[in-house]
């Protein structure tokens, strides 16, 4: 199969290229064209040309635009399902629900209105509040969730007015190279540019000064990096970055009853979601029976290749992160804990790890301070849960959280003091886009999805009109 960038409506090759690498087998599942500087020049002065008619046009027509695109996109989704699952390694049933729901996602943004505001209208005169599309906007996204990421911030920047550049991530180019190619035929030529490459483009995007804001997906680390880059001119930026959520669970709760839904919030995606669970906190009382049933769970789960249907949970995405989750394993390994389901890798080609529950870790452990983002969940007993909190609170992470208890004003109390964007009671899902969804402390800045996510694509612009003609 042949894959090519998309600018100003074209597919084009480039003379470098690299190895995209299937995780379930770790051989090699195609090769990625790899974009130039001149590449990159050309797609934002292709975004440039498209903006003036683009953003000339009215939510409405924009709308009906992005209706198409989303159409267009639900008629590949069975060729893209499997290319999906050979590049990113999750199963058949998660990248169908991940690709299915991209029109939905589509559809949901841009049911969404901006609306002009009158601020003062009195015998001096009107004040509005009105807010125009920035420019071209670069989307950079992590290999995690490759689509429906990169569709979340298309369409806002699209929605809004902006033209956009969007760069996939190196290790899950494919897929989203394809879906620029059913775009070619539904949006005018340069309003989507889809390029990927390797280690330099991101920068390139970052330092260029024809880019007028970057909205990145992607680690605490090149996300600060992507900040400091952003600054020389000053562009809009918004960071979505890694997470290191908690959940408490509270003395009150059936550990059979929670456990399941947990361990999925937990596991799910081999732990390669942002806002999964990775540090879980259980209260004394329940903790024993509460880790078995966890065990239970991950010594059911049937792991493997995510083209067979049957299986659960697939590989670990890429050879770095394998790496980096068995160094976290290693260095559990050498702290007094208890390691009661997985702890090792598996036998077999592609990068697999088995679902692993850690019993009896502390804080001031790799495992529980930092985001090992794998399938490895550190479960952490307390008595006290004001303690609980405090320790919860205790990091610079703070992306998501959650409460389990059978008492849901309990919960909700709890909840709203967990220092992160988004907290929860008996859940610990995804992301809504008619919500406002980010990270506080350095999980990441400003907010992406509802009325204030498409805002921050645009430029609050203040109109004085006089009540009458003075001169
Ligand atoms: P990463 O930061 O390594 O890469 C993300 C993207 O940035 C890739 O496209 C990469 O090519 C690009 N990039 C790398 N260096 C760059 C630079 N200097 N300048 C500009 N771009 C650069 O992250 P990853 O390993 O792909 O993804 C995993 C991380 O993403 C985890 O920490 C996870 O929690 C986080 N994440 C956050 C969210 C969220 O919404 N908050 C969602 C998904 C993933």
């Amino acid at each position: 199969m042949e894959f090519t960038h998309t600018i100003d409506g074209r597919g084009e090759s480039s003379e470098a290229s690299f190895d995209v690498i299937n995780p379930a087998t770790a051989t090699v599942l195609a090769r990625c064209p790899d974009a130039s500087r001149a590449q990159l020049d050309a797609a934002v002065a292709a975004a440039r040309r498209a903006f003036s008619g683009w953003s000339a046009l009215s939510f409405e027509e924009r709308r009906d635009y992005l209706h198409r695109f989303g159409r267009q996109f639900k008629e590949h989704l069975e060729e893209f399902i499997p290319l999906l699952v050979r590049e990113q390694g999750k199963p058949l049933a998660a990248a169908r629900a991940e690709l299915s729901y991209t029109p939905l996602q589509m559809e949901k943004l841009c049911s969404l209105e901006i609306r002009n505001e009158v601020l003062r209208d009195n015998s001096q005169g009107r004040v509005e509040l009105r807010y125009r599309p920035l420019g071209v906007v670069g989307i950079i996204t992590p290999w995690n969730v490759p689509i429906s990421i990169a569709i979340g911030r298309i369409a806002q920047a699209l929605y809004t007015g902006n033209t956009a550049i969007q760069k996939p991530s190196p290790y899950t180019p494919l897929t989203t190279l394809k879906m620029g190619e059913i775009t070619r035929d539904v949006l005018p030529p340069g309003v989507l540019n889809i390029i990927a490459g390797g280690d330099d483009l991101g920068p390139w995007m970052t330092a260029h000064p024809g880019i007028d804001k970057i909205s990145f997906t992607g680690s605490v680390t090149t996300g600060k990096k992507v900040l400091a880059s952003a600054a020389a001119n000053l562009k809009r930026v918004t960071l979505e970055l890694g997470g290191n959520d908690a959940a408490i669970v509270l003395d009150d709760v059936d550990p059979a009853k929670v456990a399941r839904d947990i361990f999925w919030a937990a596991f799910a995606n081999c732990g390669q979601i942002c806002l999964a669970i990775k540090r879980l906190y259980v209260h004394d009382s329940i903790y024993e029976p509460f880790c078995q049933e966890l065990a239970n769970l991950a010594k059911s789960v049937k792991v493997g290749d995510g083209l067979d249907p049957e299986v659960q949970m697939g590989p670990l995405q890429n050879k770095m992160q394998y790496e980096k989750v068995l160094g976290f394993l290693e260095d559990t390994k050498r702290q007094p804990v208890r390691i009661l389901a997985g702890g090792h890798a598996l036998d077999r080609p592609g990068y697999f790890i088995a679902p692993t529950i850690v019993a009896d870790i502390k804080e001031g452990t790799r495992l529980v301070d930092e985001e090992p983002f794998g399938p490895i969940l550190p479960v952490i007993r307390y008595t006290d849960v004001e303690d609980a909190i405090r320790r919860a609170n205790d990091t610079r992470y703070g992306l998501g959280g959650s409460v389990w208890t059978s008492n849901i004003d309990r919960g909700a109390a709890i909840a709203g003091r967990l220092e992160a964007g988004t907290t929860w009671v008996n859940q610990h899902s995804l992301p809504d886009p008619h919500v406002p969804f980010g990270g506080a402390k350095e999980s990441g800045l400003g907010r992406e999805y509802s009325v204030l996510g498409l805002k921050s694509y645009m430029e609050a612009q203040v109109v004085n009109i006089p009540a009458s003609p003075s001169r």
